[in-house]
């Protein structure tokens, strides 16, 4: 449902209010299962971000760093409240802004919002330090102390859950947050703040100043007012992040690409992992970072695999989004359309075989036939790059030595996953595969209990779990002389 806003535009959220940008420019956000103008969105700049930070610096001195930390919690947790009853709001706003279907972000991102909320909402209060024997003439321990404020930057192929990844913890730990979401999702991250006002979160707590990167973004890698950068995107901005952060030595986490391999052996259940594979690459028409999109199939079941992955290609119904029945929408712009059709010419001219699709699918909107290309060699663009989009790369191998070192063999570490009976095998895959994550006899599901991230132009750091915890705060040591002074 889009808030029409009496046809105005959406607006920052700084210190609690609804803002225009100070130069008073605006952007806007189109629909890409159409291509047609969704909505205007206020633009911030540098001066914006200023205020924003201001606002979250107060926020953290005055309101939530000193709050009780129950508090904060029963707060979160009327958060999520809110967040639930307007479940369907956010669906088919987030549907309408990034093209993604109804049903999955139903079945998928909207519970995975909830949860991660009322997960770190249950962390508020139980985030302790440790009393350490260190001397016999001191009371020595550690306190954990929030890092202050947070600069929160996510990109456009999950707005609201990379979104609340980032803002729950933080939250939960007592610092504040500026969110930057991307510029061409930027609708349900500006509902989120508004809802979090709603739910009674004090202003300043959590800023939204929606805008690019070359701009927003940067101002908020430069800030010296800023503690920590917590940024999911591309590995290209994640090395700009990490240079700019420099400048005042921000702390700061990187969640950036994958060329996940997905390694299928002959002893496996075929259908599963064909499934999974099918799932693993073309959920979120493949705009997932540990999409798998390296789908590793020894030489003597190749061709079935190529085969009835491309059956379950087939049967993706792709249509516009806000249908119930539509299993995939288009890609996010016309950019990462063209983009992708261009890695499908780049795997044709490679000599890879196309099973199914390969080209755009209709003429309204950024659709993208689901494609399968077979016999794809391991050193071809389309086995290194990240595409990004409903493409799957089927590569032979010849024995467990050569799996591996495919699998390990791009500049990514994110995730992998490996199908077969033998045990002995899977645990030995589970050691030597270069992840964050491994999957065995399934691909894809993960759980905000589970530390999330990867290493080498996956980035660094890791979110989810106990782990997030540690990235929002910083420890202290107090040293209590009990002895003579
Ligand atoms: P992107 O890096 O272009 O943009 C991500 C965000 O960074 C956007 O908000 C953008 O405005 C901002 N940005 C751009 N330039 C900036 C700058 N100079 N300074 C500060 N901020 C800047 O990425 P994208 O195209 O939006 O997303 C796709 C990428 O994200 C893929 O590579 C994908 O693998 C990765 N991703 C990773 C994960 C993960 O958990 N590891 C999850 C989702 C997406």
């Amino acid at each position: 449902m889009l808030d029409q806003r009496n046809g105005g535009t959406y607006p920052l959220l700084i210190g609690g209010e609804a803002r225009q940008a100070r130069s008073g420019r605006t952007f806007e956000t189109l629909n890409p299962a159409t291509g047609a103008h969704l909505a205007d969105v206020a633009e911030a700049g540098v001066e914006d971000v200023d205020l924003a930070v201001a606002s979250a610096r107060k926020a953290f001195e005055e309101v939530w760093g000193p709050m009780r930390a129950a508090d904060r919690g029963a707060l979160l947790l009327r958060f999520a409240e809110v967040i639930r009853a307007h479940s369907e709001e956010l669906v088919e706003l987030e549907s309408l802004d990034s093209g993604k279907p109804v049903s999955a972000i139903r079945r998928q991102d909207l519970p995975a919002v909830i949860d991660t909320l009322t997960y770190y909402a249950g962390w508020a209060d139980k985030i302790t330090g440790t009393v350490v024997p260190a001397r016999p003439d001191a009371l020595t321990y550690t306190v954990r102390e929030p890092l202050g404020v947070v600069g929160a930057i996510i990109p456009w192929n999950f707005p609201l859950m990379i979104g609340m990844w980032k803002i729950a913890p933080a939250l939960a730990c007592g610092c504040t947050v500026v969110l930057k979401p991307a510029e061409i999702t930027p609708l349900t991250a500006i509902r989120l703040g508004e809802l979090a006002l709603e739910a009674g979160l004090p202003p300043g707590v959590l800023n939204v100043v929606p805008g690019f990167g070359k701009v927003a973004g940067q101002a908020i890698v430069d800030h010296p007012d800023i503690d920590k950068v917590t940024f999911t995107g591309s590995p290209v901005v994640g090395r700009q992040i990490l240079q700019g952060s420099a400048g005042n030595l921000k702390r700061v986490t990187l969640e950036l690409g994958g060329k996940s391999a997905n390694i299928i052996f002959p002893d496996a259940d075929i259908d599963a992992a064909v499934r999974a594979a099918g799932s693993g690459i073309f959920f979120n028409t493949g705009q997932v970072c540990s999409a798998g999109s390296r789908i590793l199939v020894h030489e003597s079941i190749h061709d079935e695999v190529a085969e009835k992955l491309a059956a379950r290609a087939k049967g993706m119904r792709l249509g516009n989004p806000q249908e119930a029945g539509t299993s995939m929408g288009p890609v996010v712009s016309e950019v990462q359309m063209n983009r992708i059709l261009n890695y499908i010419e780049i795997g044709r001219a490679e000599g890879a075989q196309i099973v199914t699709g390969g080209a755009r699918h209709g003429d309204q909107g950024y659709f993208i036939e689901p494609t399968v290309f077979a016999n794809v060699r391991h050193e071809m663009r389309i086995s290194q790059e990240e595409i990004f989009g409903p493409v799957a790369a089927v590569v032979p191998f010849k024995d467990d030595d050569d799996a591996l070192r495919l699998a390990n063999g791009t500049v990514y570490s994110l995730a992998a996953g490996v199908w077969t009976a033998d045990m002995t095998r899977a645990h030995r895959f589970t050691r030597k595969l270069k992840a964050g994550t491994v999957w065995v006899n399934t691909y894809g599901p993960t759980d905000i209990r589970l530390p999330w991230g990867g290493v080498r132009d996956s980035g660094f750091g890791r979110e989810h779990g106990e782990e997030a915890i540690d990235n929002f705060t910083e420890p202290k040591v107090v040293w209590i002389n009990t002895g003579p002074a």
